[in-house]
């Protein structure tokens, strides 16, 4: 079912009286420091949008995932799926990729990102339990529109097309899913164990913003995004399954990422 902006859940449009807590912890890899925070304040009705107040998008193109995309997050979606954490690992290893191949963009002197330093690398997280979401942005490469078809749209990639590859060869046992995506991670996708609402905002330094959402359900859609409040980077926020509201909290996302730190 294809979604439309007005379907997307919103972000806290006061954060001054929300409950920020912020620690520092060493990324995978010393990559970048970690922020995180968490925004909660159970007694008030919070409206929340996830994308930024000011933020303006395109009419959108509804696409549909490919058919091999459509089988796995399928599998996803009907898997219970015992170590729902690793969607956690799997979009974090995402954000430190992205700065990697910044800080890669850097050394090469390329000129599209002359005017940024490594200073501004980062990831944070962002947790709202009151609206069952988790939004966790990283300051790297971003990617294009196209990219984000390609690289959101299809499973080219090397984890995820293990996993089909798995589940291919053991179709007919019916004993596919949980172990196997245990096992290969299925990268981006497994933001579809704990969600059923994705949103990616997503841009490259001094170009078009770009806008994805999918509730993982065959189809997903395309935007462009102008007046992002970052200029570089791409930020994901899902709304969590009620049965996966753990991870709109800071106490267990925060142990989470110590895990795979
Ligand atoms: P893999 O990491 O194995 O390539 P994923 O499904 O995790 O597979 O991600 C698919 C692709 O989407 C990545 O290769 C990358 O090109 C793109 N991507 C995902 N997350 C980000 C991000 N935070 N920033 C930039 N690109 C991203
Ligand atoms: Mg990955």
């Amino acid at each position: 079912m294809p979604l439309s902006p007005q379907d997307t859940p919103k972000q806290p449009t006061s954060s001054l009286s929300a409950k920020d807590v912020s620690i520092s912890i060493n990324l995978i890899a010393n990559i970048a420091m970690f922020t995180f925070s968490t925004e909660t304040k159970p007694e008030e009705e919070i409206t929340i949008e996830m994308e930024t107040p000011q933020a303006s998008f395109s009419k959108s193109e509804s696409k549909e995932f490919k058919a091999e995309t459509r089988k796995l997050l399928d599998i996803v979606a009907k898997s219970i799926y015992t170590d729902k954490e690793v969607f956690l690992r799997e979009l974090l290893s995402n954000c430190s990729d992205a700065l990697e191949k910044h800080r890669f963009d850097l050394t090469r002197g390329n000129s599209a990102v002359s005017g940024s330093s490594e200073d501004d690398l980062h990831i944070s997280i962002l947790t709202n339990s009151k609206e069952r979401t988790i939004t966790i942005f990283d300051s790297g490469v971003g990617m294009s529109r196209e990219e984000v078809v390609e690289n959101l749209g299809t499973i080219a990639k090397s984890g995820s097309q293990a996993f089909v590859e798995k589940m291919n060869e053991g179709e007919g046992n019916g004993d596919v899913s949980d172990s196997i995506i245990g096992q290969f991670g299925v990268g981006f996708y497994s933001s579809f164990v704990v969600s059923d609402h994705v949103q990616v905002l997503t841009k490259q330094e001094g170009k078009q913003g770009v806008r994805w959402v999918s509730d993982g359900c065959g189809a997903y859609e395309v935007s462009n995004a102008d007046n992002l409040d970052f200029e570089r980077g791409t930020r994901i926020t899902l709304k969590l399954l009620p049965e996966s509201r753990e991870f709109s909290t800071d106490g267990l996302v925060e142990k989470t990422i110590k895990k795979f730190s």
